[in-house]
């Protein structure tokens, strides 16, 4: 398939390109083996992985992964709380299915201390133990992988009903899904054709099986996934989540609205919903008065949040909390309102905010080199005509500055000192293809 050779050779940019749309288009005649090795070793060979539960469907894809490449990496995220009969299935099907590079990934050991010290969080708040838990291992070992490969379903869950071969996440990683047009019956044809052996518990009632604490068997004529987090508000565990909570659809170029390393990506951030509980905050700007409102709550919670700064905030009332925050945006409403550049180069150079650090509001391209200047590392571009310029890379290029700033290197030039230009005009333009730093 030359289409797919040549995305190969240019990775997931090029799957974007594309359109992720169009890359379903071209798999949906494609049977679940079909499109595994494609996936695997046509459009990113060498940079997918696959995340196993070694639940009660699992050995279906582990069986077709040992067709297609028995040494793609496989990744059973250990939860520390899983079934002992969950543990021992990994090792029959790792047996039987020849597969060599099955791995175990684990939360960190400092999380666990510091939310979960005596096992007892899935009780009290399962949305962060699963994130300690699942997403967090997930996030860090998928930092190396240019897609996974899941075993979801489109008949399990209501939510996953319209789920395609293949998503665009927001992080830019490609999930592939290869059995998402397999029934129930499909599956349980499959492993009886094949002979695969059940998980320990299925003929029990487990018919979707996760951690023990929040798994039990389901009844006659229930969802299959009814048992999992029964009598609760939670039906994924969070890894099938877009980072802003939504599981993930497929991303159109006009929805990706920040500009962040030279390209416009999709926004893996939101404002906080106004009387969203702090525990359930996450991927979220929070407002200064909110944060300082709740501050304990904002610093017990295990999720990444983020700060808005409006013009008048003071920056320093954050203190030592700063680094807490994973982004802190900056709204800048008028052109000719200045405050949120003093707020950027408050937290940069007086408090060492070292995290991304937005714009937001109306941004116009005559703005990008000021707001860099301060050490504003990403923006949110609503603005069409912005937009374009940044696309082509045409942006106006400031060569006099009229206020010094401590992070960059400057020379004052003519008669007055304040009048200063950077050290090099050059290499302070910036393009689509330069990194804002
Ligand atoms: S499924 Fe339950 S025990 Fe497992 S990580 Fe999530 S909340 Fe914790």
């Amino acid at each position: 398939m030359a289409l797919a050779s040549a995305v190969a050779e240019q990775g997931t940019d090029r799957l974007r390109a594309l359109g992720i749309v169009a890359l379903n288009g071209m798999f949906d005649e494609m049977d679940a083996e079909g499109v595994l090795r494609e996936a695997v070793t046509d459009l990113l060979p060498g940079r997918m992985a696959m995340v196993s539960s070694f639940g009660a469907d699992s050995a279906v894809l582990l069986h077709l992964v040992s067709l297609v490449d028995p040494d793609l990496p496989v990744y059973f995220i250990d939860t520390g709380k899983h079934f002992a009969q969950t543990l021992d299935y990994v090792e029959t099907l790792k047996a039987r299915l020849g597969l060599s590079s099955v791995r175990a990934v684990r939360p960190d050991a400092g999380d666990l201390a510091r939310f979960d010290p005596d096992g007892t969080l899935w009780q009290s708040d399962p949305d962060s133990c699963c994130h300690i838990r699942k997403t967090e291992p997930l996030e860090k070992l998928l930092e190396g992988f240019g897609g996974w490969v899941t075993g979801r379903k489109r008949f399990q869950t209501s939510e996953r009903g319209v789920l395609p071969h293949f998503e665009l996440t927001a992080d830019d990683r490609i999930k592939v899904n290869p059995l998402a047009h397999f029934s129930h019956d499909d599956i349980e044809a499959y492993k009886q054709r094949h002979g695969l052996p059940e998980h320990p518990l299925y003929n029990d009632g487990y018919k979707s099986i996760g951690c023990a604490p929040c798994t039990s068997a389901v009844g006659e004529g229930e969802d299959f996934r009814a048992g999992r987090w029964r009598g609760r508000k939670k039906s994924e565990c969070g890894i099938h989540f877009d980072f802003n909570g939504s599981i993930a659809k497929p991303v159109s170029q006009s929805q990706l609205t920040l500009f962040k390393d030279g390209r416009f990506l999709a926004d893996p951030w939101r404002d906080r919903a106004e009387g969203e509980a702090p525990d359930e905050t996450r991927y979220a700007h929070v407002t200064l008065s909110d944060f300082l409102a709740d501050r304990a709550a904002f610093l017990a919670s295990p999720h990444p949040i983020g700060l808005r700064i409006e013009p008048g905030d003071r920056v320093e009332d954050i203190g030592a909390d700063v680094e807490r925050f994973a982004s802190i945006a900056i709204n800048f409403p008028a052109f000719t309102d200045g405050r949120g550049y003093s707020s950027a180069r408050l937290l940069r150079e007086r408090m060492g905010f070292t995290g991304e650090l937005r714009a937001v509001g109306d941004i116009l391209t005559d703005q990008i080199p000021f707001l860099r200047r301060c050490g504003i590392d990403a923006m949110v571009v609503n603005n069409a005509p912005t937009r374009a310029a940044l696309e082509k890379g045409a942006l106006a290029e400031v060569s006099r500055y009229y206020q010094p700033v401590g992070a960059r290197r400057e020379i004052p030039v003519g008669t007055r000192p304040f009048l200063r230009r950077p050290e090099d005009v050059r290499a302070e333009s910036l393009s689509p293809h330069s990194t804002l730093t």
